[in-house]
């Protein structure tokens, strides 16, 4: 048995840094298959013994401002659809954000499939936007540093059960 897990959030928070860290080399045979989607890019992920696929919601960074939040909640929502178990990603650095509060009004609808993670997470930097991440109602956050690879042990531990 293996699942699927689709990185979401926000532009920039960190999702394909996480995405090309999970896939690695395989990367360039993902980018060569038919069907992968400007939008939507499907990877075969590895995290120690776990094996499972892994959909970037890639594709916002060259939105308007106006289309942007439409798009990204149709997005997320499709992600939310096709995934067995969503990680919703936001920037510690960054705090909690006006569009990272909308997303997580969508995925608490399905919150028994949600992992929040606080990304780029390095350092003490990071620390208010960690707490931050408790209000959006989806439970503790993991501390993560897609870019370090910090905090892949903790999100190994909520994805075992899944496998
Ligand atoms: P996406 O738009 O959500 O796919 O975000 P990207 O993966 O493209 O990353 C956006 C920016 O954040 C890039 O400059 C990354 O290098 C940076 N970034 C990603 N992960 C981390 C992290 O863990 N720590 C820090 N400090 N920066 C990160
Ligand atoms: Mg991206």
């Amino acid at each position: 048995m293996t699942f699927t897990l689709a990185i979401v959030g926000r532009p920039n928070v960190g999702k394909s840094t996480l995405f090309n860290r999970l896939v690695g080399k395989r990367l360039a045979l993902v980018d060569d298959q038919p069907g992968v989607t400007r939008d939507l890019r499907e990877g075969a992920a590895r995290l120690g013994d776990l094996r499972f696929t892994v959909i970037d919601t890639a594709g916002l960074e060259d939105a308007t401002d106006e289309s942007l939040q439409g798009r990204m909640r149709k997005l997320t929502e499709r992600a939310v659809e096709m995934a067995d178990v969503c990680l919703f990603l936001i920037d510690a650095r960054a705090g909690v954000t006006p569009t990272d509060e909308g997303l997580a009004e969508i995925l608490r609808k399905r919150s028994d499939h949600v992992i929040l993670a606080a990304n780029k997470a390095e350092g003490t930097r990071a620390d208010a936007g960690v707490i931050e991440a408790y209000a959006l109602g989806l439970g503790e956050p993991i501390r993560l540093s897609a870019e370090h690879g910090e905090g892949l042990n903790d999100l190994y531990a909520q994805l075992m059960p899944l496998a």
